[in-house]
C-alpha cells in the first residue's frame, strides 16, 4: 500500500504536494518523497522516513516550480532501500520524467527478466522502474501516448501520477482496484491523490474518482481525459473500505466512515452477544464498533488508546518489531474494562497473533468476558494488487476453522462479518453500478487477474510497492 499525490498549476506545488503527503503518511510510512518541475527541468528529495521528518523548509525550497507529485511508501520484508524511494525520476530520449505508482504488477517479474534479456540496467527492485523502460522504448510520439503504450505490455493494480516538464499525467488502472480521486484547487490548480482526505486538508474543491481506465493529462493548456484501455468489468479493492483508506476520505462518491459503520451493523445482527460494553481496536476499526453498538444497543466506550506515534503493526518490518510494536501501539484504559463484559471490534484478523495480544491485554485490564468481533470475513487468501499481505500459509484463517481461531487468539466468543454481510454493507452505502465492480479476492479466492505462470511469492512481494 502507498499513497501518491499530483499537483498541477499551482505556485505552491511542493508545499501542498508536502500537506498531501501528511494526510496520506497512514498508507506507508517507509519512505517519501517529491519530485517538481519549474518548467524547464525536475528537482527531487527522496528519503527514507516519515514525511515530517524528511520535509525541512530548506529541502522544500529545494523543489520549485508549479507542478509536483509526491509518493510515501510502505515497507516490504527484505526491500526497505532507499534505492525503491519513490518518485522514481530519470533522463530519457524526450527528456526527463518521474512517476509514483500505488498498485503491483503481477507480471513485473516476467516483464523485467525481457528487457534485462534485451539489455536493460535496474538500479531497484521496484516494479515501477518497469515502467520507465518500457517507456524509454515506446516509438510513440507524445507523453502520454507513451504512456498509454507502456501500460498496454503489463498487468496488474496501479494508480499513477507522471510528471515531464511540462505535463502532469495521471493514471488508472482498467480494473480501478486502488483508489484515485481529482480535485481543483480553490485558488488555482489540478490536485489528484489516492484519497479525498488530502483536498480538505489543502482546500481543494474534491471533484470526483479518475475512473477506472481513464487517463487525465494536464499541461498548461487544458486537462484532457482520456481511455486508452479497452474496458472491463471494475475491481475496486474493498479492503480500502474495511481498513487502509482514512475514514473521513470519499471512495466511489461513498463515505469510508458510513461504510465502516454498516459493516458494524450488519456484523452485531449476525453475530449479536449480551456484553457491558462494546469498544473498537482504534483507529481502522471504530466506525465498524460504532455501527455495533448502535445496531445492538451496547454502550459504545473507549477501552483501547492507541499511541499515534509508530506506525501500523501490520506493515512493521521485521517479526520482533511487529510483537513489540502491539505494546507500544495500544493500552488499555482500566477503568472502562474492569469487571465488564466486553465486545472488541476490529477489522480483520491476519496472523492472529496480534489479536492474541489485544485480547489478552483486555484480560489483564480485569475484563469479565472479551468477545472478538471481526468487520470482514476471515482473510483466507493473499492480496497480488499492491498490498503486503503475507503468504496464504502465515494467514491464520486459510488454514483454521474459527473456532480454532478463537481458541487461539483466547476470545470467549469470535464471529466474523459473512461475505454476504459484506456486500451487503457496501451495498447499502453503494450504488449498484458501483456495487457490482468489487475486488473481495483476499476473502473469496475469486482473483480477477489471474497471476502469469511462474510467479514465485517472493518474487511478487519483492517488486510490490
Ligand atoms: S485481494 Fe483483497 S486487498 Fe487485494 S485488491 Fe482484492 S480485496 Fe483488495
Amino acid at each position: 500500500m502507498c499513497g501518491v499525490i499530483g499537483v498541477f498549476g499551482h505556485p505552491e506545488a511542493a508545499n501542498l504536494a508536502y500537506l498531501g503527503l501528511h494526510a496520506l503518511q497512514h498508507r506507508g510510512q517507509e519512505s517519501a518523497g517529491i519530485v517538481s518541475s519549474d518548467g524547464r527541468q525536475l528537482h527531487w528529495v527522496r528519503e527514507m522516513g516519515h514525511v515530517g521528518d524528511i520535509f525541512t523548509e530548506e529541502r522544500l525550497r529545494r523543489l520549485p516550480g508549479s507542478s509536483a507529485i509526491g509518493h510515501v511508501r510502505y515497507s516490504t520484508t527484505g526491500d526497505s532501500s532507499s534505492k525503491n524511494a519513490q518518485p522514481l525520476a530519470v533522463n530519457y530520449a524526450h527528456g526527463q520524467v518521474a512517476v509514483a505508482h500505488n498498485g503491483n504488477l503481477v507480471d513485473a517479474a516476467n516483464v523485467r527478466s525481457r528487457l534485462e534479456a534485451k539489455g536493460s540496467i535496474f538500479q531497484g527492485t521496484s516494479d515501477t522502474e518497469i515502467l520507465l523502460h518500457l517507456l524509454a522504448h515506446s516509438q510513440e510520439c507524445d507523453f502520454s501516448s507513451r504512456i498509454a503504450d507502456a501500460l498496454r505490455s503489463v498487468h496488474g493494480a496501479y494508480s499513477l501520477v507522471f510528471l515531464s516538464e511540462s505535463s502532469l499525467v495521471v493514471v488508472r488502472d482498467p480494473l480501478g482496484i486502488r483508489p484515485l480521486s481529482l480535485g481543483r484547487h480553490k485558488k488555482n490548480g489540478w490536485v489528484v491523490a489516492s484519497e479525498s482526505c488530502v483536498f480538505d486538508l489543502i482546500e481543494a474543491e474534491h471533484i470526483r474518482d479518475i475512473d477506472p481506465g481513464e487517463m487525465l493529462v494536464v499541461d498548461a493548456e487544458r486537462a484532457r481525459s482520456l481511455r486508452p484501455f479497452l474496458p472491463e468489468e471494475p475491481r475496486r479493492c474493498v479492503f480500502e473500505w474495511i481498513y487502509f483508506a482514512r475514514p473521513d476520505s470519499i471512495i466511489a462518491g461513498q463515505s469510508v466512515c458510513a461504510a465502516r459503520e454498516a459493516m458494524g451493523r450488519r456484523l452485531a445482527i449476525e453475530h449479536p452477544v449480551p456484553a457491558d460494553i462494546a469498544i473498537a481496536v482504534p483507529d481502522s476499526g471504530t466506525a465498524a464498533a460504532i455501527g455495533y453498538a448502535r445496531a445492538s444497543g451496547i454502550a459504545f466506550d473507549q477501552g483501547l488508546i492507541r499511541s499515534h506515534y509508530i506506525g501500523r503493526t501490520f506493515i512493521e518490518p521485521a517479526e520482533s518489531i511487529r510483537h513489540f510494536g502491539v505494546k507500544l501501539k495500544l493500552s488499555p484504559v482500566r477503568d472502562v474494562l474492569a469487571g465488564r463484559r466486553v465486545v472488541v471490534v476490529d477489522d480483520s484478523i491476519v496472523r492472529g497473533t496480534t489479536s492474541g495480544k489485544i485480547i489478552g491485554m483486555i484480560r489483564a485490564a480485569g475484563a469479565r468476558e472479551v468477545h472478538l468481533r471481526i468487520s470482514s470475513p476471515p482473510t483466507i487468501g493473499p492480496c497480488h494488487y499492491g498490498i503486503d499481505t503475507p503468504d496464504r500459509s502465515k494467514l491464520i484463517a486459510s488454514s483454521h476453522t474459527v473456532e480454532e481461531i478463537r481458541r487461539f487468539v483466547g476470545a470467549d466468543s469470535l464471529g466474523y462479518l459473512s461475505l454476504e454481510g459484506l456486500h451487503q454493507s457496501l451495498a447499502s452505502v453503494l450504488t449498484s453500478h458501483e456495487h457490482r465492480g468489487l475486488c473481495d479476492a483476499c476473502f473469496s479466492n475469486r482473483y480477477p487477474i489471474p497471476l502469469p505462470v511462474p510467479m514465485r511469492s517472493r518474487q511478487l512481494r519483492l517488486l510490490s510497492v
